[in-house]
This record gives C-alpha cells, sequence and structure tokens, in this order.
C-alpha cells in the first residue's frame, strides 16, 4: 500500500515568529480557513503560553477550523502544556507539541545552571526527565502528543536515541525532528532519518522533519526525510520562517506529486489551493513573491527563450513538467475591460478562485470600474489586488474624505488631507520632503497617533506606466507592528490609503 505523508504547516506559528508582523486572532483565523480548503493534516496555530493573543488565536481557531488537527506549541514546561490544555479544549481533533532544546550546545548553554547538573551527562538526563514528565502532562489534554528534539541536526545520536525511546515510552505519538539551525546536509540527514526510523520500527510512532533552510537546503532535507521514512513534514507557506526561513510546503507538495515515480508516497493535500493560499500568506505579512520563486512565482510556468517557447507550443510537455493548473495559477491572463460585466467579472474571479455574491461582488465591481476606466485593461493580478483591497474585514476608525497635493521642480511639496475620524471632518495642509512625505505628516499629525511608519514599499502591479501601484507599510504601535495597505493608478492616493488601513487595522485590534 502507498504510504502517506502527512502535511504539518506551521505559517501561523513559527513562520509568524519571523515575520516582524503579529497577526491578530480574526487575520489568523482567515489564513487557517484557507489552510483548511488546502486540506493540510495538522495546523500549528501558535504558541499559546507566548501571549494572549495567541491563547486566542489558536482558542478561536480550535473552535471554527474543524477539519484538521489543530496544533498548539510549548517547550516541556508545565506552565506551558497547561496553557496549551487550555488553547485546545474545544478543537475537534487537536495535537499539543513539546519539547525542549536536546543538543550539546543547547543542553550546556539552556541549562547552564547547576540545579539543572554539573556535568554534561547529569544535564542531559534533566533534559530527558522533564521531556518525557512533559509528554505525560501533554497526554491529559489530548492523546496526539508530538515531541520536538530542537536542534536535533546537530545532537549526539547516542542521546537522542535514548531520549525517543524513553518520550515514545511515556505516550508520544510524533516525534519531530529538526533541523533547528538548518546545518543538515540531505544525505547525512536521510541517514539519520533511516536510523532512527529503524530504532522506532516497532512502535506505531510517526516520524516528523522540521527543517530551517539557512544553506538552502530545507527542502532537499525534507525530502531526504521522506525518502528515509519520516511519515510527516513541517513547514510553511512560501517558507516564511525564523531567519532564511522554514521548508517551503508547496515546493515539498509539488516534488512529491511530481516525483511520486521516485517518492513513492502520497499527500492528501488539495494542490489547486496552493496559488491562492500562498498569495494570502504573502498578503497577511505583507511580502512580495519573488518571480521566480519555484512553483508559485509569476515566472514560475513562463516561457522566454526562444528555443523553449518553440517547443512549448508544439507540445507543452517540452519543457512543462506541472501545469498551472496543478496549482490554481490562472491559465491564461484575460483581460477585462470596462465593458466587460458584473458576471464576467464574477466568472473570472471564480477561476481566480475567489467566490464573492451580493453586496461584496458589489463593492469590487464598482471598483473595477473605475480601474477598467483609468487604465483601459484589467488583467488577472490588478483583479486579485482589487479583490485584497476591497474586501477587507477592519471596521473603518479613519475615512480618506480629499487629498491634493502639488509638487515639482522648483515647489514646495504640499499636501492638503481632508479626514473623517469616527464621523468628524478634520482637514490640514503639511509640507514635505515630496508628496507621498507631505501627505503622511498631514495624515499623522491629524490623526494624533503614536504610531510609526518602520517599512514603506511601493510595486506596480503590472508593468506599463498606466499600471496601478500597490503601497504596503509597516507600522508599530506601541511595540505591536501592523501592515497597511493601498491601491490606485495614482501612486500618492495608494499611499495614502495604505497609511490609513495600517492606522484602522492597528487601531481595530486595541
Ligand atoms: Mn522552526
Amino acid at each position: 500500500m502507498e504510504r502517506k505523508v502527512a502535511i504539518f504547516d506551521t505559517t501561523l506559528r513559527d513562520g509568524e515568529q519571523a515575520a516582524g508582523i503579529r497577526l491578530g486572532p480574526a487575520e489568523k483565523l482567515d489564513l487557517a480557513k484557507q489552510l483548511e480548503r488546502l486540506e493540510v493534516d495538522v495546523i500549528e496555530a501558535g504558541f499559546p503560553i507566548s501571549s494572549p493573543d495567541d491563547m486566542e488565536a489558536v482558542r478561536l481557531i480550535c473552535k471554527e477550523v474543524r477539519n484538521p488537527t489543530i496544533c498548539a506549541l510549548s517547550r516541556a514546561i508545565v506552565a506551558d502544556i497547561d496553557a496549551c490544555g487550555k488553547a485546545i479544549e474545544n478543537a475537534a481533533k487537536a495535537r499539543i507539541h513539546t519539547g525542549l532544546g536536546v543538543s550539546d550546545i543547547h543542553v550546556t548553554k539552556i541549562f547552564a545552571a547547576e540545579r539543572y547538573g554539573k556535568t554534561l551527562e547529569e544535564k542531559r538526563q534533566t533534559v530527558l526527565n522533564m521531556s518525557v514528565e512533559g509528554v505525560k502532562r501533554a497526554k491529559q489534554y489530548t492523546d496526539d502528543v508530538e515531541y520536538y528534539a530542537m536542534d536535533a541536526g546537530r545532537s549526539d545520536e547516542d542521546f537522542l536515541m535514548m531520549l525517543f525511546d524513553a518520550v515514545i515510552k511515556a505516550g508520544a505519538t510524533v516525534i519531530n525532528i529538526p533541523d533547528t539551525t538548518g546545518y543538515a546536509v540531505p544525505e547525512q540527514f536521510g541517514a539519520l532519518i533511516a536510523r532512527i526510523a529503524e530504532r522506532t520500527k516497532n512502535s506505531n510512532v510517526v516520524l516528523s522533519v522540521h527543517c530551517h533552510d539557512d544553506l538552502g537546503m530545507a527542502v532537499t532535507n525534507t525530502l531526504a526525510g521522506v525518502k528515509n521514512g519520516a511519515g510527516q513534514v513541517e513547514g510553511t507557506i512560501i517558507g516564511i520562517g525564523e531567519r532564511a526561513g522554514n521548508c517551503a510546503l508547496e515546493e515539498v507538495i509539488m516534488a512529491l506529486r511530481t516525483r511520486k515515480d521516485y517518492y513513492g508516497v502520497s499527500t492528501t493535500v488539495k494542490a489547486k489551493e496552493l496559488y491562492k493560499t500562498s498569495r494570502m500568506v504573502a498578503d497577511a505579512f505583507g511580502m512580495e513573491i519573488p518571480m521566480n520563486k519555484a512553483v508559485i512565482g509569476a515566472n514560475a510556468f513562463a516561457h522566454s527563450s526562444g528555443i523553449h517557447v518553440d517547443g512549448f507550443l508544439k507540445g507543452r510537455q517540452t519543457f512543462e513538467i506541472m501545469l498551472p493548473s496543478d496549482i490554481g495559477a490562472p491559465e491564461s491572463s484575460v483581460v477585462l475591460t470596462a465593458r466587460t460585466g458584473r458576471h464576467g467579472v464574477r466568472h473570472r474571479l471564480r477561476e481566480l478562485g475567489y467566490s464573492y455574491e451580493g453586496e461584496e461582488l458589489e463593492r469590487i465591481y464598482e471598483r473595477f470600474l473605475k480601474i477598467a476606466d483609468k487604465k483601459r485593461e484589467v488583467f488577472d493580478e490588478d483583479l486579485i489586488a482589487i479583490v485584497h483591497d476591497e474586501v477587507s474585514t477592519v471596521p473603518a476608525v479613519y475615512v480618506l474624505d480629499y487629498l491634493q497635493t502639488t509638487s515639482g521642480t522648483g515647489t514646495i511639496p504640499t499636501a492638503t488631507v481632508r479626514l473623517n475620524i469616527a464621523g468628524e471632518t478634520v482637514q490640514g495642509s503639511h509640507c514635505g520632503d515630496g508628496p507621498v512625505d507631505a501627505t503622511y505628516k498631514a495624515i499623522f499629525s491629524l490623526t494624533d497617533t503614536r504610531a510609526k511608519l518602520k517599512k514603506y514599499n511601493i510595486r506596480a502591479v503590472t508593468s506599463g506606466s498606466e499600471a496601478m501601484g500597490e503601497v504596503i507599510v509597516n507600522l508599530e504601535l506601541d511595540g505591536r507592528m501592523g501592515i497597511g495597505r493601498g491601491l490606485s493608478t495614482d501612486v500618492i492616493e495608494a499611499s495614502a490609503k495604505a497609511l490609513i488601513d495600517g492606522l484602522n487595522r492597528l487601531a481595530s485590534k486595541n
């Protein structure tokens, strides 16, 4: 029988941890619902002891997302595990993920105090005892307990094996072998997984691999793990995560699928949801997907060299090992114009994986008409950007009512802004280094916010000077980060909208 490999997504935990952006519980729920549509097996939703927001996010996802297993992270410490227990109490299927750092470096540095033991041997024994106690405690809350041996990629193998024997005996159902520092190389890592598989073959434990991309080998190491017996892979969408990131799940999923002849395993993921999922994740974290990113990049299916195009036209298998439709990417770029009716827009949105009706569809359509009026041709990328701009769940405290700027050679850039703040109209003007700077100074002074601008990013959604500009800003308020986005054929207006969107998002998190 064909072996099944489970997909464990940790975008909301390991991914978020590194993004510099804290998502609110509602934003995390939106992504979790999309991960459910992608049909991943496990969603690691957060680290409940780390913040009240994380606790609430895990609880909310447990309540609303019922098909995948929802996993909560902890250290093998009583308070952490009890927080997980509380977070998962309403889940349909829940898992607690617990463990400790087990490499000599972790053992001697993290457990430096003498109360953990004087020698390395004694400290290792402490780590082993804490791990066993942690698994036992987690078992009081759920049967499904995953143990992680942090920094396993650099750990003493004899100790690792002893540790695994002990936690399996204590009830661990999944053993995670993380290469936390991205130090492993495929042949060596694969061989380690094979030895652990051999050692644990008489138990029902599932082996999991969790690789980081510091040397650009997270996906290769993960695949080496699968080839050698791992039954679960951990990673994130687009590979976002600590430092250089985690293993990019879309790459692993498509590699296992495209090279089934070699790996001989299957997953139950719905690959057709990958394109949309990757766009949603990029949006939520305010990041751009590189053009040449494997599987989901804008050029992943583009053929440009003469020989390739010629071959492609004679038969697409000549230079194409996957189809855009496999991951739900738009097959051909359909161009819409102002003459495209409501039904046409709705139909194209459906093909792109977005179902909107009623009032939401109407808002998107109105916006589409305005854009089509200005730039004549509306591409799929434009349509997706409009959707993400219009369908916002954030209540608007600040509304942009009027914006006028002057700039040019020999003039002092000035902006006049009128805002509606919770029903009241305020107006002001400011000078600046340029029209965007002037606009931002005016908005900051009118809103009287303590929020600070940390990052400003602008890009053209499609090519050509009439393209829409999309602005993404990172804001910080009292140590919390939030993003805002704005879209317009006028880049100054797009900039103002992005700042106001960011301020609204920060206000809604209070
Ligand atoms: Mn990690």
